[in-house]
């Protein structure tokens, strides 16, 4: 499991059930480009736009 590199708290960028509390926060940005902005459910620090954080939580560079 992820976690925040901020609050060291468990994330996961798809819960289900009881890890609801830990999803992140997803906020769409830009009328185009329609940039995803993680931020964590915990702390509210930004965790990363779009791709990014998909190779935090997959552990793929
Ligand atoms: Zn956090």
């Amino acid at each position: 499991m992820a976690k925040c590199p901020y609050c060291e708290k468990p994330v996961v960028l798809k819960a289900s059930g009881s890890e609801k509390e830990n999803e992140v926060r997803k906020e769409t940005k830009g009328m185009i480009k329609k940039e995803v902005m993680y931020s964590c459910p915990h702390c509210d620090k930004v965790l990363g736009f779009g791709f990014f954080l998909g190779g935090m939580i997959t552990g793929r560079p």
